[in-house]
C-alpha cells in the first residue's frame, strides 16, 4: 500500500525471469526442466505477480508504534524488503488449494506449475547477474530481494543444490517441499521485520544474502548470455484501461467510488516513450 503505483513500476517482474526458451536451455540443469519452463513459465510468472500485488503487498500489519510508516524506521532497506516479502507470499501460496478451487489452474497441472516457478525463481538468483556488469554489489530492489530470497533459502534449506558442470554453474531446485517451507520461515521473518521496524535485522537479511556477490560467478553468466545474445533488459508497453463511468440519470457521471464503475475499457498504445511519460505525469506529485 505504501507504492500505489506498484502496478505501474514493477520493473523486477516485467522482466520475464526466463528470457524465453534459450536461457532456460543455457541456465536449466536438465530437459525436464527446460520443457517445463518452456510449458508453464508464463502462467507461473502471471499468478505469482498477481499474488505478489494483491495478497503480497496489500497483507500484514505493523505495530501501532510505527504509525503505519515502517519505512521511516526501515529507510533505504524498505523497498527490497517489501518486494521480499511480496514475493515470499505468492511464492508460499502458488501450491495452495485455493487456486484450484477458484478456478486459475487444475489440480493435475498444479504440481508441475509450482516446480516451474520455484525453478525459475532459483536459476534467476544466477541468471539476473548479467546485469551487474561492473563492482559486486547488486543495487536495484527487486534484484536485490530476489538475491537474498534464494540465497537465505541455500544458507538453511536443503531445497537448493549449486552444481558445476562442464565449467557452468548450476542452481538446481531439488526439493519444493522443502522449498515452500523455507519460504514460509522466510516470510514470517521477513514480516516480523517490517511490523516491527527492525532496521538492523533488515540490513543483515541483505547484507549477508542479497547484495554482495562473487564477480567470478557474474564473469561466467556474463560470458554465457553474451554468447546466447540475451538482452540484459526487457522493456513493456502495457496495456491502457480506462475506467467507464456508469451513468447518473442527469447525465452525468461519477468515478469516484468503485461502485461507480461499470466497465474498463482496454486499449495497446504500442508507443513505450508515450506511456512512460504519462506514467511519469501521473505520479509526479509524490516525486516532489
Ligand atoms: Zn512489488
Amino acid at each position: 500500500m505504501s507504492q500505489p503505483f506498484d502496478l505501474l513500476v514493477e520493473p523486477g517482474r516485467m522482466d520475464p525471469l526466463d528470457l524465453g526458451d534459450s536461457a532456460a536451455m543455457e541456465f536449466a540443469s536438465t530437459p525436464e526442466e527446460v520443457g517445463r519452463s518452456t510449458k508453464w513459465s508464463a502462467l507461473a510468472s502471471e499468478l505469482t505477480t498477481n499474488m505478489h500485488e494483491v495478497i503480497g503487498h496489500a497483507s500484514g500489519k505493523v505495530e501501532e508504534r510505527l504509525n503505519g510508516n515502517p519505512q521511516a524506521a526501515i529507510k533505504e532497506q524498505f523497498s527490497a524488503l517489501e518486494e521480499a516479502r511480496a514475493d515470499l507470499v505468492a511464492l508460499y501460496f502458488l501450491p495452495d488449494p485455493k487456486l484450484v478451487e477458484i478456478g486459475l489452474i487444475s489440480k493435475a497441472d498444479q504440481h508441475e506449475i509450482v516446480l516451474a516457478e520455484y525453478e525459475s525463481y532459483t536459476r534467476n538468483a544466477l541468471v539476473q547477474l548479467r546485469r551487474v556488469r561492473e563492482g559486486t554489489q547488486i543495487e536495484e530492489d527487486h534484484m536485490r530481494n530476489r538475491q537474498m530470497i534464494v540465497g537465505w533459502l541455500m544458507g538453511n534449506t536443503k531445497a537448493i543444490d549449486v552444481r558445476v558442470r562442464d565449467g557452468k554453474t548450476y542452481y538446481v531446485m531439488t526439493d519444493p517441499a522443502a522449498f515452500r517451507e523455507g519460504v514460509g520461515r522466510l516470510l514470517a521473518e521477513v514480516q516480523r521485520i517490517k511490523a516491527e521496524g527492525d532496521y538492523t535485522g533488515a540490513k543483515q537479511l541483505f547484507e549477508k544474502y542479497g547484495v554482495h556477490f562473487d564477480p567470478k560467478l557474474r564473469d561466467e553468466v556474463v560470458a554465457r548470455v553474451d554468447r546466447l545474445h540475451l538482452p540484459s533488459y526487457t522493456g513493456f508497453v502495457m496495456p491502457k484501461l480506462e475506467a467507464i463511468p456508469e451513468k447518473t440519470e442527469a447525465g452525468s457521471s461519477r468515478i469516484d467510488t468503485p461502485r461507480g464503475i461499470v466497465d474498463v475499457k482496454i486499449t495497446y498504445p504500442q508507443d513505450l516513450t508515450a506511456q512512460m511519460l504519462e506514467f511519469s505525469a501521473a505520479t509526479r506529485s509524490l516525486r516532489q
